[in-house]
């Protein structure tokens, strides 16, 4: 199991530098992001939301780094998934996450 997700994960990170979708910041904020989620998942009450997430990941990197990867998701596939509420996202308001 673990090796298919490692070769997929290879795979799209490939595919993602391909095509100049993400700059190395971005990717680290992306990683910085997912392992906050990965903290969140071996720490009590085990809570995940996107905010704190992210406020994880601001041990590893700035904020800064974070916006450009949100504005590059809503530019994307925002018409799939609807307008990100980046300031929530980010911690400037109290999240309404589940
Ligand atoms: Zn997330």
């Amino acid at each position: 199991m673990f090796d298919s997700l490692s070769e997929k994960l290879q795979g799209t990170l490939a595919g993602v530098r391909q095509r100049g979708a993400l700059t190395d910041d971005d990717i680290k904020a992306v990683v910085a992001h997912e392992l906050g989620h990965v903290w969140i998942f071996t720490h009590h009450p085990y809570l995940q939301t996107e905010q704190l997430a992210n406020e994880i990941a601001m041990r590893l990197v700035t904020r800064e780094s974070l916006e450009p990867v949100y504005a590059k998701v809503q530019k994307r596939i925002g018409d799939a998934v609807g307008a990100v509420d980046l300031a929530r996202n980010l911690g400037d308001t109290p999240a309404a996450d589940h």
